[in-house]
């Protein structure tokens, strides 16, 4: 008897855990980019290639975090004001000044470094500055208002291990270290496809039938986001000689090559079959919803991960398959998008063997409750969606109430 289902999923045959294909991933691939050396400014989402050792400290001498009056902390009364003689100022950028006497104040400006001798800071708000000297309320800790010498990182520590992909703070830090260049991974090159007839590019007329190509333009900013350089090879016609030989052209110019659509079993999906055909299938049944089709194969030596065609199971598997496996050739260390564990809203229930991504929104009390518009096609539930829930393969029911793990959407692609 025929079966009929509203589950695309429903069909036979094991799934690849994602994990599993992550692991498959880490052992197939290693870090195919070279090294180059750059400057800091352009640096930002590139591949740190090497540790970087700290050459200084920071801060490099005792220095004020206050606009104030440095002391001997043992000079101050401890129950009532004290009157000290001010000895003289030092302002940022000038050099230390020499040993303060005892029984005398500094006048000291924020970042100025701490003369000799004293080791406290007193706010100058919290002082009263009078001809003879300046007078101290009771009250201050020893040491107070000081920046220690290294106290944010000593000379010889780790301050960026290789593997990082640079972020604005992380060029901060280099550049507060005297760093003026850096070395990076060579940026990677991806062969981006669209696949199907029905892939239109704007601004040509949408004819019935057609879709636009969302696909092509939000995996190149992806990519572009991590420092890839996109070659844009357009959208792939479903013809099977076609497929292979587009896919067998762009194989041999790039690192890898990223397709979307066309990797299911009807009879007009033929990347997975061009694989099969002229290379070689590692995997394309992986336990991801929205997204299971998702394939990764060689042609020739190069790596082709082709994503599946709906464009959130494109974007999901872009982060869980994709991510993953550009950062192994890239030499990036993976770090996974954050969970954040938040309360559920509703009820919901799911087939075990698949983790399954949902849009959901957040209510200010920390209750999701689920993206009105759910499936694989809907692109809003990217765009309107406060976060992705992330559902274990082996949950099968939710309740109101229950924790769930949920990716802010700006934190899934960064
Ligand atoms: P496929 O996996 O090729 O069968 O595609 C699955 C669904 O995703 C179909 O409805 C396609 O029209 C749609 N689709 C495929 N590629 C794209 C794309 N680049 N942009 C928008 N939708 C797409
Ligand atoms: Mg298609």
């Amino acid at each position: 008897m025929p079966q009929l289902s509203d589950d695309c999923f429903a069909f036979g045959g094991v799934l690849l855990p994602i994990a599993q294909a992550q692991e498959r991933i880490e052992a197939l691939y290693a870090c195919s980019a070279g090294v180059e050396t750059v400057a800091l400014p352009a640096a930002l989402g590139r591949v740190l290639a090497a540790d970087v050792i700290a050459p200084l400290s920071l801060p490099p001498l005792t220095n004020s975090a206050v606009d104030g009056y440095a002391v001997y902390f043992d000079d101050l009364a401890p129950a009532q004001p004290t009157l000290l003689p001010i000895h003289g100022r030092t302002a940022a950028g000038e050099a230390p000044a020499g040993r303060v006497p005892r029984g005398h104040a500094w006048r000291i400006l924020t970042g100025a470094v701490m003369p000799e001798g004293p080791d406290t800071v007193l706010m100058q708000e919290d002082c009263t500055l009078l001809p003879e000297g300046v007078l101290i309320r009771p009250g201050i800790g020893r040491g107070a208002n000081c920046r220690l010498a290294g106290e944010d990182i000593a000379v010889g520590d780790l301050a960026l291990a290789a593997g990082r992909r640079l972020s604005p703070p992380d060029l901060g830090l280099l550049a507060a270290l005297g760093q003026h260049q850096v070395a990076v991974r060579v940026k990677l090159r991806v062969a981006l496809f669209s696949t199907g007839d029905e892939i239109t590019d704007p601004p040509a007329p949408l004819r019935p039938g057609k879709v636009y190509d969302a696909n092509r333009f939000m995996l190149g900013a992806l990519l572009a986001r991590i420092g890839v350089v996109v070659q844009d090879h357009g959208i792939l016609p479903d013809d099977p000689e076609g497929t292979q030989s587009a896919l067998r052209a762009a194989a041999a110019g790039a690192d890898l090559v990223l397709t979307s659509g066309g990797v299911s079993t009807g009879e007009a999906d033929h990347v997975r079959a061009a694989i099969e055909a002229i290379g070689a299938l590692t995997f394309w049944r992986v336990g991801i919803k929205p997204g299971r089709p998702v394939a990764l194969g060689e042609l020739n030596g190069t790596p082709l991960l082709g994503l599946p065609g709906n464009p959130v199971a494109a974007l999901v598997t872009f982060v869980a398959i994709g991510r993953p496996l550009l950062d192994r050739l890239a030499g990036a260390r993976h770090v996974p998008p954050p969970r954040f564990p938040l309360r559920s809203g509703f009820a919901y229930r799911k087939k075990p063997g698949r983790r399954e991504f949902v849009g959901v929104l957040v209510g200010a009390d920390g209750v999701v409750q689920l993206y009105p518009k759910e499936g694989a096609g809907m692109i809003t539930s990217l765009t309107e969606s406060d976060a992705l829930m992330e559902l274990p393969e082996d949950l099968t029911t939710l309740a109101p109430g229950d924790t769930v793990l949920c990716i802010p959407m700006g934190l899934l692609h960064g």
